[in-house]
Formats: C-alpha cells, structure tokens, sequence
C-alpha cells in the first residue's frame, strides 16, 4: 500500500497532468504534494487544478499538500525568434532588443551591461548555451559562444559571477502569492533565495494577508548566496528545496553531488523536511522506463535523507506523467529497505519543549518495544512533524480534523494522514484507534501501539502525554472503506 512509503513525491502539474482524470491518476499512483510552477500558466488554470485537487482528495480520503512554487527574479530571454549559435562566434546580448539587432539576444535586466564585466560566463537555457563576455560597448555586451545551441525566448538565464542588485519578489511573484493564498495552497515556495531575510520578508507578506492561517514557506537552494547562508535560512523556513536545475549552473556542475548531501544533512540534523527536485527520471519524458543514473539518482537522494523527491517535466509535460510517479514510487520502496536510513538521529538532543520531550520519548519508546504503530493525536500536526526528524520504523500517524494540517503533512518523511472527526476522549479511545489501525491493516493483535496526546483533548491542548498499549485478541475492524493510501493494490 501507498503509506508503507516513507519518502513523500511532489509531482509538477502541467498540460500532461491536469486534467481531473490525470490528477486523480497521480493521486493514485502515489502523488503526495502537487507543485503548481507559476513560471509556466494562467491563475484560471492553476484554479481549476487546486479545485480539482481538493475534490478528489475528499473522494479518495488522501490529503495532497498544494504547493505554489514562484517564479522569483529569473533572468529570462526576451522576445525572441529562434536562434542558433555556434561555438566561437560572436553574439550580442543587450536588455535593449534594438541593440542586441537581428542576430543577438535581448535579456530583460535593467542595465545588464553595468552589471557584466569581461570574463563573466553568461549560460542559457539551465547552462546548456554558454556564453563568455568578451567586452562591454555602451549598453552592448559582446560575447564569445563557448557551447552554442538553439536559443528560445523566454529560456531562462544564469550569471553565476554576475552580483544583480533585485528583490527576491517581483511584482508577478505578488500577484502570484495573493492568489495562492485566497485559495488556499499549503506551501509557498521561494526561488532564488539569498539569505534569511528574503524568507521573513515572504512569512511577513502572508502573515499580513492571512493572520489566521500562517501557509508554510520553501525555500528553493539554487544561488551560490544561498549556499553561504544555508543554516540560517534552514533555521527560519518550514521546508527547503535543494533546485538542482539552477543551483548545478550557479555553483558549477561538479559541486552540485556533494552539495545536494550538505544540504540534505543540515536540514536533518534540525528537522526541516527537505525536497531533492530536478531531473531525477528526466528522460521519463520521453521514454517509459528511466535510465540506470536516473534510478540510482533516485535512490541516493532517499538514502541521503531526502523527506521528498520531486518531478518536475515528467509529470508536467512528459508523455508518462501517471507511470513517473508511480516508477519513483516503486524505487522509493526498494530503497527503504535499506537499514541505514532509519533511526537517524540521536535521541539525545536536546529538548526544550514539552512536545519535543514527548516526541523523543515516543520514538525511543517505538524503537525499543519494536512498536509497530505511532500514533499522534493532533491538531496542527506539530508532534509528528517532531517525530519525522527521528525516522523511525513504525508507522507514524498524524490523527487530526484539521483538513489543512493533514495536507501539510504530505511532505514529511514518514508521517501517513489519518483524518479524524469527533474524536472523543474518553474510556472508549483506546479502543477507537485499536478499531482504525485494524481495518487499516496497519496492526494485528499482541502488536505495540505508542500513542501520544494534549491532555485534556477536549481542550485542544498541546502534546503532552505519551500512552503505549497493545493491540487486544478481541479489537474488532471497522467497517468502513479504508482511505486510499492504506488499501492494498491494485486498488
Ligand atoms: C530548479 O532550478 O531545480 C527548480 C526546481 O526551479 P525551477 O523549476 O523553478 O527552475
């Protein structure tokens, strides 16, 4: 069943995935967050998926977490017709059309050519076009083509030794947050990300926009900047991306393995669920079946800790969106089977809330009686994300009415969504959770349960109690139709 997987899979909606039909095929194939790249379509469009996405997570009973990826200051091609350039020649480049002329290329940064100086690289379309700037004429920037290709307007552009004094949002990435927000994404991711304070700007701007509901922020990792101040930006976002597209051309190529495991590492060691995206079954897009690196690829970034990998063309353009998802999820599996990525963490760090208390006692209570099932008794969802960092073996469930907690979830390593209405607390409890992990299939009788709760429940109290019981001969099943990720296939 889709919850014995542990690594969450975010997939990229785009022309190949959005239809209802398809959604609901990715949600089947094992999609647990849906990323809506605002680079690319309209807000009716992007409505039209988040509305859809809503509808058949309530029919399937399987939360996906929406997460609304902004375009950021991407340096991008201007208006442009085709153009091919060879190795050697000579190329104009200019944010002036007119000067760059017929056979140069404009890009739309203000000033660009105060900004360059000779010797900086100028690389297109994710670093395959790459350009050397030769010298600096007025507002014409000359340039030797060291690896042509075709250029396409709108391709994005990277000045890895370049400083471009811009704001890490732009007037579309706005609009595009004010959007997200009125209809109700879970995550805001955040591109080009320098330092800290670009995060704390965005939490302001949604805090302001939605005091009641603070969404969660991701910060993409894809600036060399960004590199130098990772620990801080780790401490102060909810998630992080490691954007191998851009970071692979900013940092150069043959920093980007070892960088990707850094990345990875610090954002484990404090518990921050992290996205290891781009080009992991790249050539999905084309063929049914990934290549060897691509599978492996896959299976490193699970063995180095990722809480969620991610597609990005293969689900959004590809011609095997539905089959992406579901070979990732395949691979995902097998990989787990390998000891060494759970238990990860020492539990002896240190504590300094109540909740992480609990959740340090709840996974060591889990490791040493072998418990097959953590269940946490929640509201906003806080304890299992706390539980997550440990990695433990069992199932950890996140039991909650809170429709937007159980979506969030969706990203965190390990943590399977258990909606819940009226929960009462009282005699009977035990046996309510005996009966729901039962008919789940998640237990049998003489297995340990370790439970943990905010008493009094009725209160809606933070987590402060940790309970372990054993799953009685005489708990009985529920009737009811399990929630889609704990059937077991083929559905
Ligand atoms: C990336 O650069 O790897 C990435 C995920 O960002 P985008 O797709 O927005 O370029």
């Amino acid at each position: 069943m889709l919850a014995n997987r542990k690594t969450k899979i975010v997939a990229t909606i785009g022309p190949a995935s959005e239809s209802e039909e398809q959604l609901k095929k990715c949600v089947m194939a094992g999609m647990n967050v849906a990323r809506l790249n605002f680079s690319h379509g309209e807000h009716s469009q992007h409505l039209k998926v988040i509305k859809s996405l809503h509808k058949i997570s309530e029919q399937l009973k399987a939360p996906v977490a929406i997460l609304q990826d902004l375009q950021g200051p991407k340096v991008r091609v201007g208006k442009i017709k085709d153009l091919r350039i060879e190795d050697g020649q000579e190329v104009i480049i200019s944010d002036d059309a007119k000067a760059a002329g017929k056979n140069g290329i404009p890009i739309d940064v203000p000033d660009l050519h105060k900004l360059v100086q000779p010797g900086h690289a100028i690389l297109i379309d994710d670093g395959l076009i790459e350009l050397k700037t030769i010298k600096v004429v007025k507002n014409q920037i000359y340039c030797e083509v060291i690896h042509g290709g075709v250029v396409r307007e709108r391709k994005g552009v990277n000045l890895p030794q370049t400083s471009l004094p811009i704001n890490s949002m732009t007037g579309k990435d706005m609009a595009d947050l004010k959007f997200g927000l009125d209809h109700g994404v879970d995550y805001v991711a955040l591109s080009f990300v320098r330092n800290a304070k670009d995060i704390i700007a965005l939490r302001k701007l949604i805090k302001k926009h939605n005091p009641t509901n603070p969404v969660r922020v991701v910060a993409k990792i894809e600036m060399a900047e960004a590199i130098e101040h990772l620990e801080e930006i780790v401490e102060v976002s909810d998630a992080v991306m490691v954007a191998r597209g851009d970071l692979a051309v900013e940092v150069g190529q043959a920093r980007l393995a070892s960088l990707q495991k850094k990345i990875i590492m610090v954002c484990n060691q404090i518990g921050r669920p992290v996205i290891t995206a781009t080009q992991m079954l790249e050539s999905m897009k084309e063929n049914p079946r990934p290549t060897r690196a691509e599978i492996t690829d896959v299976v490193n970034a699970v063995l180095d800790g990722s809480d969620a990998l991610m597609l990005s063309a293969e689900s959004a353009s590809g011609k095997f969106p539905v089959d992406s998802i579901r070979t990732m999820h395949e691979l995902i599996v097998e990989a787990e089977k390998e000891e060494d990525i759970y238990n990860k963490i020492s539990l002896e760090s240190k504590i300094q809330h109540i909740p992480e208390a609990i959740s340090v006692s709840a996974s060591l209570c889990a490791l040493t009686l072998d418990a097959k099932v953590i269940v946490c008794l929640s509201t906003t969802g806080r304890t299992a994300r706390l539980i997550s960092r440990f990695r433990p073996k069992a199932h950890l469930l996140a039991a909650t009415d809170e429709a937007s907690a159980l979506r969030s979830l969706e990203l965190c390593w390990g943590v399977q969504t258990l909606p819940i209405v009226n929960f009462k607390m009282n005699d009977d409890m035990i046996r309510e959770i005996e009966g729901l992990l039962l008919s789940n299939d998640l237990v049998k009788p003489g297995d340990q349960v370790v439970l943990t709760l905010g008493l009094p429940i009725q209160k809606g109290n933070k987590t402060n109690a940790l309970r372990v019981f054993t799953i009685g001969n005489s708990a009985k099943k529920k009737k009811d139709k399990a929630p889609l990720r704990y059937q077991v296939f083929p559905f």
